[in-house]
């Protein structure tokens, strides 16, 4: 297999060149396990694809949990606005920033929650200063939490991210048509809380906000039309639209669930400058806490690191046993063992019919669906084999 692998070749040109040669049961699945325990493979193989979405539940109710994010725009005045979006009725509110340090921000969300309060969950991506102790402090001594969305992964702040394209949009038909920007951004925020209703719930942010249909016009007329708005309907049709978008979104995405889980040792994606530079890191992390597409590991020295499950490769457990990180108290003990557990029984069904010494060596991938051993056949074309060799692995694996 070392020689079928020379210069890095991948398994499946592996198995064609081995498949001239030789035959011998699960020569598939060991082919593959090989390949998944070198190491230079593993540094220079492709990102994972993204995981399924996990669609948040709406919240309870309106203004509770609020997603922030700066929004650059180059040429508007300081060019930097900060969005706040309330995750349940997709209210927006839009500030010019001066500055994007913690003292501003604080600021700039006070003036923004005098109309309507404070919300439980601030959510925000990982930058600067929202991950600052000035900007955390500040709002959890008010009882609000600060929470943040998984880093490289946009989908995971995607209320606000989906704004921001509007507003960006807004801005920039104020320049084609030379009017004032600020009266054009504050009539696209105007609109977009009290006039246009969402997609897909039908009803505008502001009816989400308030129980009621804004009196932009006609105020005469408004009595008549207003009907109660039913809340458990909303929350129905939002689970049910954002079931269908999400089905369409993972298959575009080509989506797939991911068995990395707590305990598992892994590489993490690095910045390339070149493109032979590989795309995992040589270090070994261990996986100690995941939830959807966020996996938080720790590295050997302790430092943990919070990353998007596309950016960590998982090292075959049984590559490399001796070489997982040292911090035993951080690895929860279940994952471990039933990982151990999980060889074990392996072997025991695979191979006890085998007395040899080097089918115990040899371990096949767990993950792998193996076919029962009494139903593998060696090919007709290996009764008569050619090569010496090939007679010497064949006694061996008879
Ligand atoms: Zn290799």
């Amino acid at each position: 297999m070392q020689t079928a692998h020379g210069g890095h070749i991948g398994e499946v040109a592996m198995k064609r060149i081995l498949r001239e040669y030789f035959w011998w049961p699960r020569m598939s699945s060991d082919v593959e396990c090989f390949v998944r325990k070198c190491e230079t493979c593993l540094q220079l193989a492709k990102k994972n694809p993204p995981v399924p979405l996990c669609s948040r539940e709406l919240p309870e109710g309106p203004w509770q949990i609020l997603q922030i994010d700066f929004l650059s725009v180059p040429g508007f005045g300081s060019g930097e606005f900060l969005v706040v979006v309330d995750t349940y009725s997709r209210y927006i509110s839009v500030v010019e920033m001066k500055l994007m340090d913690a003292e501003n921000t604080n600021a700039a969300l006070c003036e923004v929650f005098q109309r309507w309060g404070c919300p439980l969950i601030l959510q925000s991506d990982n930058g600067p200063p929202f991950q600052g102790a000035p900007f955390i402090k500040f709002w959890e001594d008010k009882g609000v939490k600060v929470r943040k969305s998984v880093p490289l992964s946009p989908q995971s702040n995607g209320a606000v991210e989906r704004q921001n394209q509007g507003i960006t949009k807004a801005l920039a038909a104020s320049k084609i048509e030379e009017t004032n920007w600020r009266r054009a951004l504050q009539l696209y925020v105007y609109n977009h809380n009290n006039l246009v209703p969402h997609s897909r719930l039908l009803v505008t942010p502001f009816e989400l906000m308030c129980g009621w249909k804004f009196r932009g016009h006609f105020p005469c007329l408004w009595e008549n039309t207003c009907k109660r708005l039913d809340r458990a309907d909303v929350r129905e049709k939002d689970a049910e639209s954002k079931l269908i978008s999400k089905s369409d979104a993972d298959s575009a995405r080509g989506a797939k669930h991911s068995d990395i889980k707590i305990g598992d040792t892994v590489l993490l994606a690095q910045a390339r400058k070149s493109k032979t530079d590989p795309l995992f890191s040589q270090d070994h992390f261990k996986v100690v806490a995941r939830d959807g597409p966020k996996v938080v590991v720790i590295s050997r020295n302790g430092i943990q690191y919070a990353r998007n499950i596309q950016d960590v490769k998982k090292v075959d457990a049984t590559a490399g046993a001796d070489e997982s990180p040292a911090g035993e108290n951080v690895s929860t003990s279940a994952a471990p063992s039933s990982d151990a557990e999980g060889r074990v029984k392996n072997t025991g069904n695979d191979d006890t019919s085998s007395g040899s010494d080097a089918a115990v060596d040899h371990q096949p991938c767990r993950n792998k669906g193996l076919r029962r051993r009494e139903i593998i056949k060696k090919p007709s074309r290996y009764d008569l084999i050619r090569f010496e060799i090939g007679r010497k692995l064949a006694k061996i694996w008879a």
